[in-house]
């Protein structure tokens, strides 16, 4: 198991984490309240060590999809706001969570009656926020539904409603007039409850993108994941932050051997030696990630033709458009289909590789296996090692 552990593994830059943060926090205002978004174990990151970092360097709220995803940050000793963004269906959860003082998303009139019903049972209070749909078309109320949940709580001295939220459903679109609408239905529900007496502290609507682009939309949170994880988000902006991905996917050569020119590489033998080279063989495949994309549909005609460019010159096997991997500084091709769990390098015959050395590869994060080690990194050395817990599946034989 060590030894798996050696020759793949995860490195976080915790400088970069922190880079990010003061990023964002510099289009910021301060009575604006960052929601820090650690789904997806932080994007590929590790959610327990990220927010560690964040709420050492003064986040104060988190957000989650999840109940386990929420839990897992109070057992990482995170004592902060954590929100959950998809409601919890049975009773046993929903007591679970407010236990743990976790901030819960009401988007329906069943979800409110089901708080309403554990939190009276169990005596405890709980902090909610409201989830209206203004056209994402996923989970929350409308308008009217809003009121009758607000009107259900209110009887309720359990139950604090500390927020109302939405989710835009093209905030990286060069189109503004959906995100708009959308913006403006929210603060028509936002002033009726107004002008009902019902007044929420907290409103929120901005992802990453919206937080870029749409200033007048921060209200007083947004809600920031990708750009904390170093990245912008898909679509064109004006506004740019200076970002570092804290994420690199090693490996190390586990086999090197000279191949004569014509020599063929791999399944179907989709990829023939032009010249005599070292192949490397590394213990990384289409299993954790290599190789595999995620495709999104086009934003427009342009970049619909760039993408249709990108496979023409891939199948002409234009180098530079290859999936590539970085041994000592210098980038070598992948070369022919990538397998399961292995992959093949072709270096330059009189290169200097050995067996062993490091190997950075082009692992999608939110693609990359979740059990593989992360080697936390700070001014360059690893600081902690976070040896994730492997996952035991039982498959139960299926009686005849
Ligand atoms: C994922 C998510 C976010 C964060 O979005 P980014 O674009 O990654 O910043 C915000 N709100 C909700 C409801 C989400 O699901």
């Amino acid at each position: 198991m060590q030894q798996l552990a050696n020759d793949r593994w995860i490195e976080i830059d915790i400088d970069a984490v922190k880079n990010n943060l003061d990023a964002v926090k510099s289009l910021l205002d301060d009575q604006v309240r960052l929601i820090a978004v650690l789904k997806a174990d932080a994007y590929g990151h590790g959610a327990a060590e990220i927010g560690r970092q964040l709420f050492q360097n003064g986040v104060e709220f988190f957000a989650v999809t999840f109940l386990e995803e929420a839990l897992n940050l109070r057992q990482a000793g995170i004592r902060a706001s954590i929100m959950l963004f998809s409601p919890i269906i049975s009773e046993d959860q929903l007591e679970e969570a407010i236990t743990n003082h976790i901030t819960l998303t009401v988007s329906s009139i069943y979800d409110g009656q089901l708080v309403d019903k554990v939190t009276r049972r169990i005596n405890s209070n709980a902090t909610i926020h409201i989830k209206v749909d203004t056209g994402l078309g996923r989970f929350g109320a409308n308008k009217e539904e809003t009121m009758e949940i607000c009107n259900i709580l209110r009887e309720n001295s359990y139950i604090y409603i500390e927020g109302i939220y939405t989710h835009m459903a093209e905030g990286a679109a060069d189109k503004a007039s959906y995100t708009e609408m959308q913006f403006a239905r929210f603060m028509e529900t936002v002033k009726d409850l107004e002008q009902a007496g019902i007044n929420i502290p907290v409103k929120h609507c901005a992802n990453s993108a919206v937080f870029l682009k749409y200033p007048h939309m921060h209200l007083n949170a947004v809600r920031i994941g990708t750009l904390l994880s170093g990245q912008h988000p898909v679509g064109q902006f004006t506004h740019h932050l200076p970002l570092v991905d804290p994420f690199k996917f090693k490996s190390r050569i586990i086999s090197l051997r000279t191949l004569e020119a014509g020599s063929y590489l791999g399944y179907y033998r989709t990829y023939r030696l032009k010249q005599k080279a070292q192949v490397a063989v590394i213990p990384v495949g289409y299993n954790d990630g290599l190789a595999l994309g995620v495709s999104n549909r086009p934003l427009g005609f342009v970049d619909f033709l760039k993408i249709v460019a990108k496979y023409i010159l891939k199948y002409m096997n234009v180098a530079r458009l290859n999936l590539a991997v970085t041994i000592k500084g210098h980038t070598y091709p992948v070369r022919g289909k990538v397998f399961m769990q292995l992959a093949l390098i072709e270096i330059p015959e009189g290169v200097d590789i050995q067996v062993g050395d490091e190997v950075e590869v082009p692992v999608k994060k939110t693609l990359a296996a979740k059990s593989l080690v992360h080697v936390y990194m700070k001014d360059g050395k690893p600081v902690k090692i976070d040896d994730r817990e492997r996952t035991t599946y039982i498959v139960e034989e299926a009686n005849e």
